[in-house]
């Protein structure tokens, strides 16, 4: 019998080297670390990813986009831009990030098994990946993929993309701005980086009213985010009823985060 909470991790995924940069390694080893210290991951049940296809990829990406990224790794590596190194093996171990979720929502999906609920440890990581540009330490956008795979082997009509990360998932709002099957959600730093996500951008043509952006002031802390949820995401959410969920869960408005000036804490993450 399986248990109800996966999660998706492989060790090729610590392959992606980006030298001395914050978003490395360490990150899903230390995270790795600490679900093993507490016990946790033997409660859940481990998924093992496979590689996302290219087909896939370009749910989303623009082929000319995949061609540059694959030129970047065949070449040994390079910058993609200033903040998002590849290295040789990055193109590979992105597929197998984007592949990573891909699984995740296939194994929600199978009503053969009892895995409700799987949390993805995949890097590269993709919120900032548009469909054409890749960006702030994102090669390919994991969860917008993750989103079609649902629109397109499932049938899904309304999928809720609830993003907590610190920073906007620009990338995310760009794939899904003029789509009524995805709702995007995200409450972020504002203004700090990539610049995007003010109140005002709500999504275009009949995506109107599906992109909602809650722009946060440095400082704010778990109550003003407890506030923000409560008061936007769950009513939304509630009238919008999705048949999925998707988090994009970035846990850098941590208050010991220094890339962001956010005062949430581990308490509060788990409120
Ligand atoms: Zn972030």
């Amino acid at each position: 019998m399986n248990t109800a909470t996966g999660f998706v991790y492989h060790a090729d995924y610590l392959r992606h080297n980006t030298g001395y940069h914050p978003e490395s390694a360490e990150r899903l080893i230390s995270i790795m670390g600490k679900l093993e210290e507490r016990g946790i991951t033997k409660k859940m049940e481990r998924v093992l990813p496979t590689r996302a296809s290219q087909a896939q990829i370009e749910y989303v990406h623009t082929d000319a986009y995949v061609k540059k990224v694959d030129t970047i790794c065949d070449r040994g590596g390079g910058m993609l831009d200033p903040d998002t190194p590849l290295c040789n093996d990055t193109c590979d171990i992105a597929l197998l990030a984007a592949g990573g979720v891909i699984k995740a929502v296939d194994e929600v999906m199978d009503e053969s098994n009892a895995l409700k609920h799987i949390f993805a440890l995949v890097r590269p990581p993709g919120h900032h990946a548009t469909p054409n540009r890749g960006m702030g330490f994102c090669i390919f956008n994991n969860v917008a993929i993750a989103a079609e795979q649902l629109k397109r082997k499932y049938g899904a009509k309304r999928i809720l993309i609830a993003d907590w990360d610190v920073h906007h998932g620009n990338g995310t709002q760009d794939a899904f701005f003029e789509d009524t099957s995805v709702l995007y959600f995200s409450a972020h730093q504002y203004p700090h980086y990539p610049g995007t996500g003010w109140i005002g951008e709500v999504g275009k043509g009949k995506g109107k009213g599906f992109t909602v952006n809650v722009p946060l002031p440095a400082g704010t802390d778990d109550s003003g985010y407890l506030y923000a949820l409560n008061n936007i995401l769950v009513p939304i959410a509630t009238e919008f009823r999705p048949e999925f969920v998707l988090v994009s869960a970035g846990f850098d408005a941590h208050t010991a985060d220094p890339l962001a000036s956010m005062h949430v804490t581990s308490l509060g993450f788990g409120l």
